[in-house]
This record gives C-alpha cells, structure tokens and sequence, in this order.
C-alpha cells in the first residue's frame, strides 16, 4: 500500500533501516522511541489488525520477535521488555499496519514499573494498592 508508512519501510522504500528480516516478517526501531532500542515487528503483507494476520504469517513475526530481543540483549543490555500490539484506535493504534513493539526496560527507567502494560488505563493499573 502506497500510502502506508510501514508498507514503505518493508519495501525498502524509505531511510529506515531494517533490524531484522526473515521471510514474511520485517523489524525496525521505532522513530519515536519510549526506550533505547524500541523496536517493531510487522508482517510484510499490510493488515491492519494484527488478529487478521494469517497464522503463518504471526508465527513468523513471533519468531522475529525472538532474533530482535537477542539483537537488543546484545546492543543495549536491558533489564526487560515490554511486548505490546495496539489493536484499533479504541486501543490507542496509530499506524494501521499491525505491528508489535518490543520496548526494552531499563531498571530505574520509571520510577515504578510496577504494573506494566496495565498502565494502557492508568486508573486501574496499580491493583496492588
Ligand atoms: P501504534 O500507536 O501502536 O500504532 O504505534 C505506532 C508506532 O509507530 C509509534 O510507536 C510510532 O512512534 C511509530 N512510528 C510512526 N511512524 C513511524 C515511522 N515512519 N517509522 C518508524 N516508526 C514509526
Ligand atoms: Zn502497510
């Protein structure tokens, strides 16, 4: 798709380099990054929803996931990752070509991660409480 920034990247149609690439599935760094190293994973082929990404297809991602996380470990040495897809803009999605951030963490980078991925909705993040 043309108009599509992420369809773009995969092509090889942009100045964004790709971190990794296997056979239906590309990851870049963010250019907006939350962390240093933040990365997404995509299937070449543009959907939107990640659920409507054929299984072969989100396996492969899955996969990639797993070469992006060793190449991070080895680049930036983090502490953790956050694994995240947003899934329609109810759900905050930006970019509609279905990707997954791996966002490395980083001890102290927050003052309380506690929680995670829970903060998508701040009020109820610290059950804890
Ligand atoms: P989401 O809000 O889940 O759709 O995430 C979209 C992500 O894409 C955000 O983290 C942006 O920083 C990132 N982003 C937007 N445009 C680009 C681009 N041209 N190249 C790389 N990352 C981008
Ligand atoms: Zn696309």
């Amino acid at each position: 798709m043309d108009d599509c920034p992420f369809c773009q990247i995969a092509a090889g149609n942009s100045d964004t380099e790709l971190v990794a690439e296997s056979a239906h599935s590309v990851a870049f760094y963010d250019r907006y990054p939350v962390s240093e190293g933040h990365a997404l994973v995509i299937a070449r082929r543009h959907e939107a929803d990640l659920f409507d990404v054929d299984p072969e297809e989100r396996t492969d991602a899955w996969a990639l996931l797993d070469t992006v996380r060793e190449l991070l470990l080895e680049r930036f040495n983090p502490d953790g990752f956050n694994i995240g897809v947003n899934t329609n803009e109810a759900a905050g999605q930006t970019v509609d070509h279905a990707h997954i951030h791996l966002i490395p963490r980083y001890l102290g980078d927050v003052e309380d991660p506690r929680g995670g991925i829970r903060w998508v909705i701040p009020e109820k993040a610290p059950y804890w409480d």
